[in-house]
């Protein structure tokens, strides 16, 4: 008796965690130390979860073991629908949906949406999992192009073309994974503008809206358009530092009246999953509203911010070797060029300078970019770390040959 995997899963794709980490875990066994540069996950490097939410959660704890309302505890939701109303926008807690982690609520939402063919319009490179659940529902992911030579910001022609009569909703995710990118108002009211012309549903991933360089400004999606259903997803996650927590949020805005029948199929997708981790739940109210140490880290002379500049100066010194400046997240997503580094399989390169460097990054084919020449290197090491490491990568690829 063979147990098969299902024919559901056989489009669906997802790098970050993918096959390469079998041979970083097998290196490990044998003794190797290896730099895990793959996956967002702050606890690795040394930040430490502001201490305020976990005495909270602890306070908590006793009175956190039974299962919560499926939509979450009061206390969070309403700490959540704060947040947005200082944004201008008129949030009521029955329009927050709690989850664990944005990752379970961007599969809900997109599964609450689809029928069998729907398309779906997110950016490529774009953060996988949107690929994945899109079409785990049996949808078509249709990617549309950032621009690298205009800062990665979408282009709206080619969102505009790839628009069809099946056409459900837009992913914007701002500031981006895998790029950095921050969109300008102009940019972001364009998208907007096409999901009002054409009906669309709106997807706004949000959860690096704190994480901002220099003098970027984030721009929400749903302040922008109060005439159109938007749902902001946002967390604990990487702000807060605690992303093993699972503890995260969804936000619908605007005419809800237009999507009553489709927040009836979410809210009845919550209850199947009864509730989100309810320790995690109590994080949220002492998180929103404690000191947001965030600013620190991202402010001139903060860690987070020393170690994008390190990543960056580090990574176009290499030759042939390009990186737009990062303005948000927690990422680099350097250009490869073809003409010196002529890399025909991405994974390829990745597994190589795994197996020889000890260090694991993610090909850019694995964010839905449709060419072998991006990888995607994590901001998030000490400085002298980051410098180390993508020394190692220019060294590497100065001897590659595929
Ligand atoms: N959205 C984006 C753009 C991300 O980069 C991530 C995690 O890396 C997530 C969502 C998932 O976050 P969570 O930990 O809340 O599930």
């Amino acid at each position: 008796m063979e147990f098969r995997q299902s024919s559901k899963l056989s489009e669906v794709c997802y790098e970050i965690r993918g096959p390469v980490i079998e041979h970083a875990n097998a290196l490990e066994e044998a003794g190797h130390s290896v730099l895990r540069l793959n996956t967002g996950n702050p606890a690795l490097f040394g930040f430490e979860a502001p201490d305020e939410i976990l005495q909270d959660m602890i306070r908590m704890l006793p009175q956190a073991h039974g299962y919560t309302d499926s939509r979450g505890i009061l206390s969070a939701r309403r700490a959540v629908a704060q947040r947005y109303q200082t944004l201008g926008l008129e949030v009521d807690v029955d329009d927050v949906f709690l989850g664990n982690g944005v990752s379970e609520l961007v599969s809900m939402a997109v599964q609450a949406l689809l029928e069998d063919g729907d398309e779906i319009l997110i950016p490529a490179p774009d953060f996988p999992l949107w690929t994945a659940v899109t079409t785990l529902a049996g949808g078509k992911a249709v990617h549309y192009l950032c621009d690298e030579r205009a800062d990665w910001y979408p282009d709206l022609d080619d969102m505009a073309a790839k628009i069809t009569d099946r056409t459900k909703a837009v992913v914007i995710i701002n500031p981006n994974n895998p790029t950095g990118a921050v969109y300008p108002k102009a940019v972001v009211e364009g998208i907007l503008d096409l999901a009002r012309r054409h009906g669309l549903m709106v997807f706004a991933d949000e959860i690096y809206d704190q994480i901002l360089y220099d003098d970027a400004v984030h721009h929400s999606a749903a302040a922008l358009a109060p005439d159109l259903v938007v749902l902001t997803f946002c967390g604990l996650s990487k702000t807060y530092r605690v992303a093993g927590f699972r503890s995260g949020w969804l936000v619908v805005t605007g005419p809800k009246q237009h999507a009553k029948n489709y927040l009836e199929g979410l809210t009845m997708l919550a209850s199947m999953r009864l509730c989100a981790n309810a320790p995690a739940q109590y994080a949220i109210q002492a998180a929103l509203g404690g000191r947001q140490s965030i600013r620190e880290l991202t402010a001139p002379g903060g860690r987070l911010r020393e170690q994008r500049d390190m990543a960056w100066e580090k990574l176009n010194e290499i030759p042939g070797v390009s990186c737009v400046k990062p303005k948000g997240a927690l990422y680099a997503f350097p250009r490869l060029d073809p003409k010196v580094h002529r890399i025909h399989d991405d994974e390829k390169f990745v597994l190589d300078l795994l197996l020889r460097e000890k260090i694991q990054v993610v090909q850019g084919t694995g964010f839905n970019w449709p060419s072998p020449d991006h990888f995607r290197i994590l901001t998030l090491p000490h400085a002298e770390d980051l410098e180390a490491a993508i020394g190692r990568i220019g060294r590497f690829l100065s001897g590659y040959r595929q």
